[in-house]
């Protein structure tokens, strides 16, 4: 029986190790800055069934994509989802492309993660992010009227 490819060290750490192997710069340097988990979503009562909205968190950076002050955005926003690796594992509206999901379901990171392409630009340049496309929370906003299906756009 041939024998199965060694996982060598010179592998990227996101091939090599799991969710819960990774250290803490490791795990956050795994997130893409997309900001599409940092939008609002709707659940249906009848179905359980998410759907995203293109309304941001107040926290969020709609240019940079980035939460105005992440190490202490519970304070913030209290509901603000703080992930871990069983909260990837039971989350079922992580988009598609989010590194962890990536990650955990044992596929690749793609050509535009900024781990892979050294570039923190990229992922709003393939298009990915939130960028140019999110808008602000407000008293006028309603969520019912601006549902989107990102998965459709990227
Ligand atoms: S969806 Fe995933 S990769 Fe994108 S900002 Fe959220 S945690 Fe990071
Ligand atoms: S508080 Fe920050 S990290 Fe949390 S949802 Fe809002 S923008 Fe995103």
């Amino acid at each position: 029986m041939p024998a199965s490819k060694p996982r060598t060290e010179e592998e990227p750490f996101w091939r090599r190790k799991t969710l819960e192997e990774m250290t803490r710069g490791e795990w956050e340097s795994l997130c893409d800055g997309c900001g599409k988990c940092c939008l609002h979503k709707l659940e249906d009562i009848d179905t359980g069934a998410i759907a995203f909205t293109r309304v941001a968190c107040r926290m969020l950076d709609l240019a940079s994509c980035q939460c105005k002050d992440y190490p202490n955005r519970k304070k913030h926003v209290p509901d603000c989802v703080r992930l871990t690796p069983t909260r990837v594992r039971k989350i079922d509206w992580l988009p598609k492309s989010c590194a962890y999901r990536l990650v955990n379901e044992g596929k690749d990171l793609y050509w535009w993660h900024p781990l892979v392409s050294g570039d923190p630009d990229t992922v709003h340049q393939a298009g990915i992010s939130v960028r140019g496309r999110a808008i602000r929370e407000g008293r006028r906003v309603k969520l019912e009227r601006n549902i989107i299906r990102w998965e459709e756009q990227t």
